[in-house]
């Protein structure tokens, strides 16, 4: 039985699938998904999915050094160890598949190389539900998992669902995988770890509500531990104007950014957009006021070459040809609006002609500007003036259950009999999300699940 029909429960499927025919195991198995045919898929479905891999059979060097870095040394290397080495088979395995690959390019910077499937995440849940479904998997839609059954020697015997009526049901089931998400889709647990307003996050996608923390409930009432980073999440700069999935605003560096009162609160130059959004939006819901800020930009963010490519909102920026006519469209002070900005511009004393969208390009303001601005500082100067309200919006979340490298789940004992878990669910990120890898290690880990599972199970 898989429980979630997003990346880690479809590689975990497949791979059960293709274990137990290998080693002529007759399986059964069946993807249970809480949602309707067709709404299925989870953030795997609204995903643009970077996966941080130089080629589908390459990593780049220092992947595992880097994945402890984000982490301020708290991750598990063992975990990523594993990652690395799989890494590159899965992702050969899912072309073959019908899944391709080719190397994006990433908003507007340069970074850590990445690749990205043709079609994005929806591609994932494409491709692999109809490779799954040849293979014989069993799929079944408006199925809310709610309990583990176990026997009394703790085996482990059913899984407890309702449907969309509310009826309930045990399916017969001798080893689970929970590939079903984190808890960013319920209001009380994330007011519980994330502290008090966590409970109105705005969800980044359709998909995103669906994990709502239903699996880990489940793992944790039969003993799982908890772990990974429960005051974590990965959430983004969103425009809120906007009725699309997804739609980041990540210009923000090459201008400012301030809060109602006009006023600046971080550095917006401190690092790629991939090294400063969780932080920023983070900031944006907790710390400001209406949990809403405004990027101040000018003309010049329309010379940038395919400066549209960080713009994800189908809503037009605000647009006036004074920064006073900017703040009286936006609602905000407006000679704190021009004394900000006066003060950022007299700061940005370097030479404009050293800006480099694509890179950290060293043009940092005077090193009085406090907060300072350490790349990208341009004077604000240019009409007409531009500006993006921004909200952070929540991806995912980091805390979990405990797994090991073959995604079995353990408790404070060691393995519990039957179950394993991959992907969003699984509590292996501390910190600050590392980039490009949440689709990687679902895939990676819901193969090796699946793998493992079917070597479980009894025929
Ligand atoms: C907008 C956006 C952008 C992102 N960008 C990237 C990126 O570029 N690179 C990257 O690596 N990651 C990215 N991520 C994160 C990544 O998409 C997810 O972490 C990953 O896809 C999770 O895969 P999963 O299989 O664990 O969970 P999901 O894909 O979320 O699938 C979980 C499934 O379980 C189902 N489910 C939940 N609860 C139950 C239940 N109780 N019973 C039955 N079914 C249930 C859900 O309906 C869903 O179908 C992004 C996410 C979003 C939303």
């Amino acid at each position: 039985m898989i429980v979630g029909h997003g990346a880690a429960g479809l590689t975990a499927a497949l791979a059960a699938s293709e274990e137990a025919r290998a080693t002529g195991n007759a399986v059964d198995l069946t993807v249970v998904e809480r949602s309707v045919e067709g709404q299925h898929g989870g953030n795997t479905r609204f995903t643009p999915c970077y996966m941080r891999l130089e080629a589908p059979g390459r990593l780049s060097p220092g992947f595992v050094d880097d994945m402890i870095a984000v982490s301020s040394g708290q991750n598990d290397r063992a975990y990523f160890e594993k990652l690395a080495e799989e890494a590159p088979a899965t992702m050969m395995w899912m072309q073959t598949h019908g899944i391709e690959f080719h190397n994006p390019v990433y908003y507007l910077s340069v970074g850590p190389p990445r690749i990205q499937p043709i079609g994005a995440g929806e591609s994932i849940i494409r491709e692999l539900t109809r490779a799954a479904k040849e293979a014989g998997v069993r799929f079944r839609y408006g199925c809310l998992a709610e309990t583990l059954e176990r026997d009394g020697s703790g085996r482990m015997t059913g899984l407890r669902i309702s449907d969309t009526d509310g009826r309930s049901e045990t399916i017969a089931a001798d080893v689970v995988i929970l590939a079903c998400g984190g808890f960013q889709g319920d209001p009380t647990m994330l007011r519980e770890h994330l502290g008090a307003g966590g409970e109105t996050l705005r969800m980044i996608s359709p998909g995103t509500r669906l994990n709502a923390g239903h699996g880990i409930r489940m793992a944790l009432a039969v003993g799982a531990r908890p772990a990974g980073d429960w005051r974590g999440m990965h959430i983004e700069p969103i425009d809120p104007r906007s009725r699309g999935p997804a739609p980041v605003v990540l210009v923000y560096p090459y201008g400012i950014v301030v809060d109602t009162a006009a006023n600046r609160f971080f550095d917006e130059g401190a690092g790629l957009v991939h090294e400063t959004w969780e932080e920023f939006a983070r900031s944006i819901h907790f710390d400001c006021r209406d949990s809403e800020v405004y990027a101040i930009l000018d003309s010049r963010l329309l010379e940038i070459e395919n400066y549209g490519r960080a713009i994800r909102s189908e809503v037009a920026p605000f647009k006036a040809d004074t920064l006073e006519e900017l703040a009286r469209m936006i609602g905000i002070p407006a000679v704190s609006l021009e004394s900000t900005v006066g003060v950022y511009n007299s700061a940005c004393t370097g030479d404009p002609a050293k800006f480099d969208a694509t890179d950290k390009d060293g043009l940092a303001a005077a090193a009085w500007l406090i907060p300072p601005k350490s790349n990208w500082a341009r004077a604000i100067e240019r009409p007409p003036f531009l500006a993006y309200p921004l909200i952070g919006a929540i991806a995912y979340t980091f805390g979990g259950i405990a797994t090991d490298t073959c995604a079995r789940v353990l408790g404070e004992s060691g393995p519990i009999t039957g179950l394993f878990a991959a992907g969003e669910i699984t509590g292996h990120f501390h910190g600050t999300a590392p980039n490009a890898v949440a689709v990687l290690r679902a895939a990676v880990y819901g193969r090796i699940a699946g793998r493992e599972a079917a070597r479980a199970s009894t025929p």
